[in-house]
């Protein structure tokens, strides 16, 4: 007997949950390597969409209650020390909400392109990682605690493989959010002029790229 006819034979119950296991293994299947919340997985999707090198990377985005200074976070877990560059887990930590002023953001209720320039930022990151050895990955740890000047070089790293990879538009626009808006206290827009690109400098990269 084909498949088909086992099929065919089948009651209406079994062929629905043949039907619906098989849409649960697509799905796991089409999303092995990316783990994303439901609410953001638009965003994230279009972000991944620029970086095709890391179609086959395992990355994780994951809500945290709150981050320490930051919005998101992007690291390698710790069992990837123990394992080949290719095999690899990243996670990329959202924080539910940001608090930059005296007002608090929800992350959901950010604009979408906002939100996808800054996972954009953070994919930059796992992209300065997969180019690093295991050592170097854990003295850039160790840097990156204690060294103002290498976060600087890492955050600007992570911007520049961003725009690298053509997402300028989205960069730019996370940038100008921040730097407009009315809401947003002072500290951090210095922050963000301190230890980013700036949107000029943003600009003559993606000129270069483009030449
Ligand atoms: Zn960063």
């Amino acid at each position: 007997m084909s498949i088909f006819m086992l099929y065919y034979n089948m009651n209406i119950f079994n062929r629905k949950s043949v039907i619906y296991i098989m849409a649960i293994s697509a799905s796991l299947f089409m999303n092995a390597q990316h783990k994303i919340p439901n609410s953001i997985e638009n965003e994230a999707l279009k972000a991944l969409s620029f970086y095709p090198e890391l179609s086959e990377c395992n990355i994780e985005i994951r809500f945290k209650r709150n981050i320490k200074k930051s919005t998101m976070q992007a690291r390698p877990t710790f069992q990837s020390f123990f394992k080949k560059r290719s095999k690899r887990n990243y996670v990329i930590l959202i924080s539910e909400t940001f608090k930059i002023s005296d007002k608090e953001f929800t992350t959901k209720d950010i604009p979408s392109n906002i939100l996808i320039g800054w996972i954009g930022h953070e994919l930059g990151h796992i992209m300065d990682y997969q180019n690093r050895t295991k050592t170097n990955l854990v003295s850039f740890g160790v840097k990156y605690l204690f060294s103002d000047r290498f976060i600087i070089e890492a955050e600007r790293a992570a911007d520049t493989y961003a725009v690298a990879h053509g997402m300028e538009k989205y960069i730019l626009e996370t940038k100008n959010f921040i730097l407009n808006h009315s809401d947003i206290a002072v500290s951090y827009k210095d922050r963000i002029k301190k230890y980013y690109l700036s949107p000029e400098e943003i600009m003559i990269l993606a000129e270069e790229r483009s030449r």
